[in-house]
């Protein structure tokens, strides 16, 4: 059946991060104990002054399709909020409203790739980007941080990337799915080598903004001189743990705003009517409720830091922002479990998956073949099972 497919999907990747949730969901309806850190999704129910919202959306019969480019009202709120907490000088005309921003970066990419155009990516990356790229005719150029520097990439990096063929830069900061925040100065290197590229669009993707520790968030488009050369993009998904409301955003100069508007409007038209009544709530009452969460994801982050450093062989980064933690385990390979050798992070996954019914994403799918992505989006419960049952794995290798 497979040439009866398009080759546009027949060379596409799954998403290995939602398939590595679905697999788990199997084993679990089979029987298995299995303990999940592969999706990275909020594990807190959305707060319930912010379903109410929705609720009262719905009595009042905003069950309408809405503008494509979403309710007047809560693009004068995501306006407001990006000029107040983010110093991004946007209008409401430059806010586009989408099914999730999964939708916003592929709007993106749809309206401003041409095929052999390249896009810099940062890697580790988070999965969809490649592949989000490649749809639209775009080719994504990889440049690599790691570990020993957090996951980021040097100014330098990026300048040598740089072609007559580069139309956009993607990151994300805090990173998925390093948790990396690019501080002030990251930033401003990055920034400063872009200023000499006029033609260069940034797509800033900040959805995991409320969820920095130490660090404060900075976007890319505060720094001087940069709005006119940013995509700012966000949502709803983590901040407020809103991931099956699909709401997300992005904000653009005004050419790039219509033209998104444009795809969206042959594509999938406004996003849900009463999902944008509860994200204008979010956004102007939802803050406090947000960063309690953020609290509980910080005090996590430090309970998997220090057990996963009680594990030989596996090196840990210590990020400032998300809920994941993307360690190395390079040191592992050539060891074996019953005659199965370990020769990448993917054979570490599977065998952990297999023997100790733990579920995490292997960094392959990131751009980073000797990794592996821990979601601690879980109870203290899980995690400390989960990572007992990768220590009594690990020093069971010979
Ligand atoms: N960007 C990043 C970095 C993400 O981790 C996610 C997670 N789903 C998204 C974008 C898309 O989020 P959503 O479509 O749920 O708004
Ligand atoms: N962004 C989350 C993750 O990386 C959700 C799944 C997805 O959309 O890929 O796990």
């Amino acid at each position: 059946m497979k040439h009866l497919l398009s080759d546009r999907v027949v060379n596409m990747a799954e998403s290995e991060t939602l398939k590595m949730a679905q697999m788990a969901r199997d084993l679990k309806a089979l029987g298995h104990d299995v303990i999940s850190l592969s999706l990275g999704e909020p594990d807190f129910d959305t707060p319930e002054s912010i379903k109410a919202a929705a609720w009262e959306a719905l009595k009042a019969g905003i069950t309408k399709y809405t503008p494509v480019p979403g309710l007047p009202e809560l693009r004068e709120a995501i306006a407001q909020k990006l000029r107040e907490e983010n110093k991004l000088n946007y209008v409401s005309s430059q806010i586009v409203v989408s099914n999730g921003a999964k939708q916003s970066i592929s709007n993106i990419c749809q309206a401003m790739l041409n095929p052999g155009d390249e896009v810099i990516v940062f890697a580790p990356y988070w999965v969809s980007y490649f592949e989000i790229i490649k749809l639209a005719g775009g080719t994504p150029v990889i440049i690599s941080g790691d570990i020993e520097t957090e996951y980021k990439v040097t100014a330098r990096q990026l300048k040598n990337a740089i072609t007559d063929k580069t139309k956009l830069v993607l990151f994300s900061s805090p990173c998925n799915p390093t948790g990396t925040v690019f501080n002030r100065e990251d930033l401003e290197s990055y920034a400063e080598v872009l200023r000499k590229h006029p033609d260069i669009y940034i797509i800033s993707d900040e959805i995991y903004e409320y969820i920095v520790f130490g660090e404060e968030h900075i976007s890319i488009g505060s720094l001087e001189g940069m709005i006119d050369q940013t995509i700012t993009v966000n949502g709803f998904s983590k901040s407020y743990s809103m991931t099956g409301w699909r709401l997300g955003y992005m904000a653009a100069p005004d050419f790039i705003a219509k033209a998104c508007i444009k795809i969206q409007g042959q594509f999938t038209s406004g996003a849900n009517s009463f999902s944008q009544k509860a994200g204008v709530y979010a956004i102007q009452h939802g803050k406090a409720e947000a960063l309690v969460m953020r609290d509980a994801f910080a005090r996590r982050r430090d309970l998997v830091i220090r057990l996963l450093e009680e594990i030989p062989g596996i090196k840990v980064n210590h990020p400032e922002g998300a809920f994941y933690v993307f360690p190395d385990v390079s040191a592992l390979y050539g060891k074996s479990s019953e005659g199965t050798v370990i020769k990448t992070a993917d054979d570490f996954c599977d065998l952990l998956m297999s023997k100790a019914y733990v579920g995490l994403v292997a960094g392959s799918a990131f751009g980073a073949p000797d990794c592996f992505r821990l979601s601690y989006a879980a109870s203290d419960a899980q995690l400390i099972e989960a990572i007992s049952r990768m220590k009594r794995m690990v020093e069971g290798l010979r």
